[in-house]
């Protein structure tokens, strides 16, 4: 079954607001093994919303409405549906009178415009709400469910859960929907994915969907069946072989991080690391230490801009600097030894580069990067030409330095 979701508000269609409630609905229905196969924001305008109701309801078995259900002007959500569908709205005194009560609980006096809170949509079933005042609805149509729920979120989840979640699962055919996220570094997105398409391109189900981030692709396959077993079958058939071509390039399965992935890694090797960063200014050593537990294996860095701080801080030579400059192999392995050796780390990494956007020449070039590590084995250089903007290219050279470690790490077995 697909479901589609409406997020009703003019605030969301500004820079200060941003949709959170069809994330939250997107996953539950998929634990339901429903998928979203659209959703919309809509500004509160009465003809504009029916208009997205209709156009929902053509396609989905599903719709889900939230926000706009208050008391005011702007709140359209009840008179849309009910145009939308050709329904009369029908005030129930039941409701004005519930309203009533829980205003009295609080000491207050209802306003008169709360009044248009005990409408219900021609047919509807109401969804009491216990932590507002805006009641939802539940309403079928040709077919089709749609529910109208509260915008704010702890309104709408409470709601949902207790309310739609048990009626949705009688409706919804036993369903799973079973996920798997390969993530790969060191690998353009057009490469990966002329190597990968031919055997994805095959299937509807599962799937693939390929999330591209400086240095790092994420693979997801999603597969929908009426059992676990079934779609767990099916990733294999799909990812198998996926794996087989893509090979150690693939960092880990299960959507982890490649920084999480080298701390595991260094913990099993009872290793510890330590980095010394030019053009990257402390990337590197920020996203070790994001992952939790990071102080096993983390001993501590240095952000060495200057010739000098090199000089003084990593022991890397004048003569070096003068022959090779900053941005080499030379210094790059110098880095990587003289941090190694001053933290007593058993790996160091380091980073040099022209991140841009001034300072490349022609023998170096923006983007140009040398990457250190030594270890207990010795010491080994990698030279990057990185594309883009120097955002980009200083995430390219952290995530290029973690995976070198990473193959390092995994080579050692
Ligand atoms: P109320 O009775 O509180 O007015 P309502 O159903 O009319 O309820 P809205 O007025 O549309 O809801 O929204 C109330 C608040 O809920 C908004 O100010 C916003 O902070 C939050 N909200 C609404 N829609 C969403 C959404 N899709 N995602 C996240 N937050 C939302
Ligand atoms: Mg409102």
């Amino acid at each position: 079954m697909n479901a589609e979701i409406v997020a009703v508000g003019s605030e969301m269609l500004t820079p200060q607001r941003v949709d959170t409630n069809s994330l939250y609905l997107t996953a539950e229905l998929n634990n339901l093994g429903v998928e979203v196969v659209g959703k919309y924001v809509i500004g509160d305008h009465l003809e504009r919303l029916a208009s997205a109701v209709r156009l929902a309801l053509s396609r989905s078995e599903i719709v889900i409405l939230s926000g706009g259900l208050g008391p005011t002007e702007d709140d359209l959500t009840r008179d849309a549906v009910g145009l939308a569908l050709d329904r009369k709205l029908i005030y129930h005194p039941e409701i004005a009178d519930a309203l009533e009560q829980r205003f009295a609980r609080l000491n207050r006096k209802m306003a008169e415009v709360n009044k248009r809170q005990a409408f219900l949509i021609e047919g509807a079933g109401i969804l009491p709400n216990d932590r507002g005042t805006a009641p939802g609805q539940w309403l079928e149509e040709s077919g089709a469910v749609l529910m109208l729920l509260p915008g704010p979120p702890h309104e709408l989840k409470a709601m949902f859960e207790r309310q739609c979640l048990p009626r949705l699962a009688r409706l919804v055919p036993p369903q799973v929907i079973r996920t798997v996220e390969l993530r790969v570094a060191g690998m353009g997105e057009s490469d990966l994915d002329q190597l990968i398409a031919p055997v994805y391109k095959k299937y509807e189900n599962p799937a693939t969907t390929i999330l591209a981030a400086a240095g790092d692709i994420q693979i997801h396959l999603r597969a929908r069946c009426a059992t676990q077993g079934e779609a767990d079958a099916l990733l294999v058939e799909v990812a198998g072989p996926i794996e087989l071509l893509l090979g150690d390039r693939i960092y880990s399965r299960n959507g982890e991080s490649i920084e999480a992935v080298v701390g595991d890694l260094l913990r099993k090797n009872r290793a510890t690391v330590s980095v010394a960063e030019s053009c990257t200014g402390g990337m590197l050593g920020e996203r070790l230490t994001q992952v939790p537990g990071s102080s096993e294996y983390f001993v501590g860095g240095f952000i060495t801009y200057s010739n000098e701080m090199k000089i003084e801080l990593l022991g890397v030579t004048p003569e070096i600097l003068a022959e090779h400059g900053a941005v080499s192999k030379e210094t790059a392995e110098a880095m990587a030894i003289g941090a190694r050796r001053r933290t007593n780390s058993t790996y160091a990494l380091s980073i040099t580069g022209v991140a841009g956007p001034d300072g490349g020449s022609e023998a170096k070039p923006v983007g140009t990067t040398h990457i250190g590590l030594a270890g207990p084995t010795g010491a080994e250089v990698l030279k990057r030409q990185f594309i883009g903007d120097r955002a980009r290219i200083r995430s390219f050279a952290s995530q290029m330095a973690l995976d070198l470690l990473r193959r390092r790490l995994a080579g050692r077995g």
